[in-house]
């Protein structure tokens, strides 16, 4: 169902970042789209809790978190089409955004697509995916009820995920490759605190072995080879920023495809802003993505009506 509508804005991607930027931009005068490729909330949705987010004092599970952003979208009736991104042309003053359900045109664009996961490059990864190999535990964890799994990272990620795989497996394999954690103090410290945690120090893994389900890990601990019989991974070996649309878009990125933004979120490209997790920056936070999605809407509509 192709929009044939010029729009202020159009949005590309309604997580935290890109709904915000549609909160803002209705409230400022602008005509706004959102294009997602799942559902509202993004990335978010599939994490258990969100207990960092301000005026939430118990916290709020991600699911809740997408259907309240959701509703507050319906509410201010933001358009929110479900489509996969093919493909988009920024130069001009017209921008297009091609996609599963046609195109859309917008006078300015947020590109506010987040990141994926990194493979971690194992032998066996690959083939194992979705049979014992995951990258999200908050999806799959209650299929590994009583049983031994790995927790592949040492950022706030993996951390995060084994706690919450604490609740189901009856052991978890913390698997880092150095012997200092990269995620907040608070993270580690409940972590290391749990008894069904135990952290490989200096490990990496080699190989994950199984035919139609992981059977086992081969790994490399302190240089030593190590067989670790388990009954799934979860791997969180980082993120890449996720926009494979932009190829060929001379927007600048660094060199692993973050997007660089001025503090008006406005990217190289005139009329095209960034905003959240794909944007180079600081910290990658639901707050800070909030926030950026707000800036980028502000900038857009000063940018249209002065
Ligand atoms: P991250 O912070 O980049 O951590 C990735 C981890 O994977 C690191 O410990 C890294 O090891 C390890 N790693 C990377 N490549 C590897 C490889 N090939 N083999 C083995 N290990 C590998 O990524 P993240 O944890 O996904 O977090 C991404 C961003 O989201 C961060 O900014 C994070 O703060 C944020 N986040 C925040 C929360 C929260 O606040 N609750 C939750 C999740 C994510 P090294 O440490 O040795 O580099």
């Amino acid at each position: 169902m192709a929009e044939k509508q010029l729009y202020d804005l159009v949005i590309l991607g309604g997580g935290p970042a890109g709904a915000t930027a549609a909160l803002y931009g209705v409230r400022a005068g602008l005509s706004v789209v959102i294009l997602e490729k799942m559902m509202v909330g993004g990335e978010i949705t599939s994490t258990d809790r969100l207990d960092n987010f301000p005026a939430f004092p118990e916290g709020v599970s991600g699911a809740e978190f997408g259907m309240l952003l959701q509703q507050q979208l319906e509410n201010l009736k933001v358009p929110v089409h479900t489509v996969e991104i093919e493909q988009v042309s920024l130069s001009g003053d017209i921008k297009t955004v091609s996609t599963s359900a046609g195109e859309f045109e917008g006078k300015t664009v947020l590109i506010a697509t987040g990141t994926e996961p990194n493979l971690l490059g194992a032998e066996g990864e690959q083939e194992l995916v979705g049979r014992g190999v995951s990258y999200c535990a908050t999806c799959d964890a209650a299929f590994f009820k009583d049983k031994e799994v790995a927790v592949v990272g040492g950022g706030d990620a993996a951390l995060e995920e084994a706690i919450f795989l604490d609740r189901f497996a009856s052991k978890i394999y913390l698997i880092h490759r150095r012997d200092k954690l990269r995620g907040v103090k608070g993270l580690q410290d409940k972590v290391l605190s749990l008894p069904g945690v135990e952290v490989l120090w200096n490990t990496t893994v080699s190989k994950i072995e199984g035919d139609n389900k992981v059977r086992a890990l081969q790994l490399k601990q302190d240089g030593e080879d190590r067989y670790l019989e388990i009954d799934g991974v979860f791997i969180y070996a980082g993120r890449t920023a996720s926009a494979p649309f932009l190829a060929g878009q001379d927007i600048e990125t660094t060199g692993n495809g973050f997007i660089i933004t001025n503090e008006k979120m406005e990217t190289s490209l005139a009329g095209v802003y960034a905003a959240g997790d794909i944007r180079q920056k600081f910290l990658r936070q639901v707050i800070t993505a909030a926030s950026d999605g707000a800036v980028a809407a502000i900038a857009a509509a000063q940018a249209l009506f002065s």
